[in-house]
């Protein structure tokens, strides 16, 4: 169904009320660049009856509420609203009175656990227990040879857990999605890919939902519902390994890839990066902790500076004009501006290569000319490219590229010296592969006009 911005802003802004009626009340109509904003200033009282009781569950969510996040992107919104542009710093996450430990980093609990006058030695064993030995412990009754005192006062002020297990679906290729119910009843997908090579990867959420509006994503229809806490996203990788280790072997391998555009929560991603790679804790390497972006340049150079993960990229076109319609994002960073910031950002580094991942959608980017155009616009970038078939889902107006053609195009890329892969789909009959989470409810984001050379090419696929 096709819906006009303005309706679809307005029903959007219904739904996803909690988060957009915090922006509003954090950016005080700073933006009035979408038609929501545009109405006139809801009083505190009105916020608070919105919000209801479990506003306060996770009161980390003061710094991502606060955050400036319109519900989705769309045709009518060219990104004047200020997409993730959250300087804040992230505060000390509680719930109630109890401090959430997933949500701190090691410092931040050696520091707590003195405020509660314990030395830093017993910060570690209990971090050790959070995230090492193969504990994973989640309540403090699992915390094992730690002093009894130390013991009860975690169990008075700490909390440990921030999601609950709901479902685990399997696939016929072995690829786990897992279901998680978080403190105010939304849902999220993690989902568990094993490989022969011994390298079992869990691919995380960052958001419920996801404002980009990619015409080709799943969860995209969804717009965007809320961010998620560094706990929450944290404790994905944490029960994925606690809940199917025995199974699948040892989880070595993260990708933000799952539900939610990671740099849109640029802070609770940063921050959940680098709990998941201490090397007394989970022990992930950086160099196999992926965060993949649409392209929100701004996060994406801070991204660069400030971490030692690695970042994807995708990219999904070869024009502005077809990146425009797949990934309204564009309209806001264009192509160039995209791939001149990674080129001047990763001349100086070592050993650094971005990924870009490119789904191949069938007559709108999978031509010999664009794959020539793809060699140009990476030029001069350390990269490398994964073609990634495209997964389809209910109501998607687009059909993958055939498998032959997808081989010509990975050629055509090899032959001028690109490092280049295709990646098949896993887990997709559990809608479990890229682009296939979420569960849109009965209002979805808008479809975007198609340009109207395109419109023989997804006319075969409706
Ligand atoms: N928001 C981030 C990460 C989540 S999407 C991003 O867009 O990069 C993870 C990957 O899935 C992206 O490369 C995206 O282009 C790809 N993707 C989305 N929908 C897809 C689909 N239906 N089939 C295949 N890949 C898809
Ligand atoms: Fe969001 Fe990524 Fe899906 Fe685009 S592809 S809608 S950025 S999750």
């Amino acid at each position: 169904m096709e819906l006009s911005g303005s309706v679809w802003m307005r029903r959007v802004g219904m739904l996803s009320a909690r988060r957009s009626l915090l922006h509003l009340a954090a950016t005080q109509f700073h933006s009035s660049s979408t038609n929501f904003l545009a109405s006139p200033p809801l009083s505190f009282p009105f916020l608070t009856k919105f919000l209801g009781p479990s506003s306060r569950c996770i009161s980390f969510s003061t710094h991502s509420s606060a955050a400036p996040l319109p519900s989705t992107l769309h045709q009518d919104d060219l990104f004047t609203s200020p997409v993730g542009d959250d300087e804040k710093k992230a505060e000390s996450p509680k719930k109630g009175s109890k401090v959430i430990l997933k949500g701190l980093t090691y410092p931040e609990v050696e520091k707590w656990v003195q405020s509660h006058g314990y030395r830093p030695g017993q910060a570690l064993m209990l971090w050790k227990r959070l995230y090492g030995n193969n504990v994973w412990a989640s309540c403090y009754e699992e915390l094992e040879g730690l002093n009894k005192d130390f013991k009860k006062m975690l169990g008075e002020h700490a909390d440990f857990k921030a999601l609950s297990l709901k479902d685990i679906h399997t696939a016929s290729d072995g690829t786990r999605k897992i279901l998680f119910t978080l403190e105010d009843g939304l849902i999220i997908e993690t989902v568990v890919i094993p490989c022969e090579r011994g390298r079992t990867t869990v691919c995380v959420s960052s958001q419920v939902g996801c404002a980009m509006n990619c015409q080709f994503c799943y969860t995209g229809r969804m717009g965007l519902q809320r961010n998620l806490s560094t706990a929450e996203i944290v404790e994905q990788a944490v029960l994925a390994r606690r809940l199917l280790s025995s199974e699948v072997g040892s989880i070595t391998n993260v990708v933000f890839m799952g539900m939610g555009e990671p740099l849109h929560n640029f802070e609770n991603v940063l921050k959940a990066s680098e709990i998941m790679v201490d090397e007394q804790g989970l022990h992930f390497s950086p160099r196999k902790v992926t965060v993949s972006t649409s392209g929100l340049v701004p996060q994406l150079k801070r991204f660069l500076r400030e971490s030692n993960c690695a970042l994807a990229v995708s990219l999904n076109a070869t024009t502005d004009e077809v990146r425009n319609w797949i990934m309204p994002i564009n309209r806001k960073y264009k192509l160039g501006l995209l791939l001149e910031t990674l080129r001047e950002e990763l001349c100086a580094r070592q050993n650094y290569k971005v990924l870009f991942e490119y789904v191949m959608l069938a007559g709108v980017n999978d031509s010999t000319e664009d794959a020539k155009r793809l060699i140009d616009l990476v030029q001069g970038i350390p990269c490398k490219i994964n073609l990634i078939s495209f997964n389809p889902h209910c109501g998607s107006r687009f059909k993958p590229t055939k498998e032959d053609k997808m081989i010509q195009f990975r050629n055509v890329l090899a032959e001028a010296g690109c490092i280049v892969f295709l990646r098949w789909s896993r887990g997709d009959d559990q809608m479990a592969a890229c682009g296939q989470l979420g569960k849109p409810g009965e209002i979805h984001a808008p479809l975007l006009r198609v340009p109207a050379q395109f419109q023989a090419a997804l006319g075969a696929s409706i």
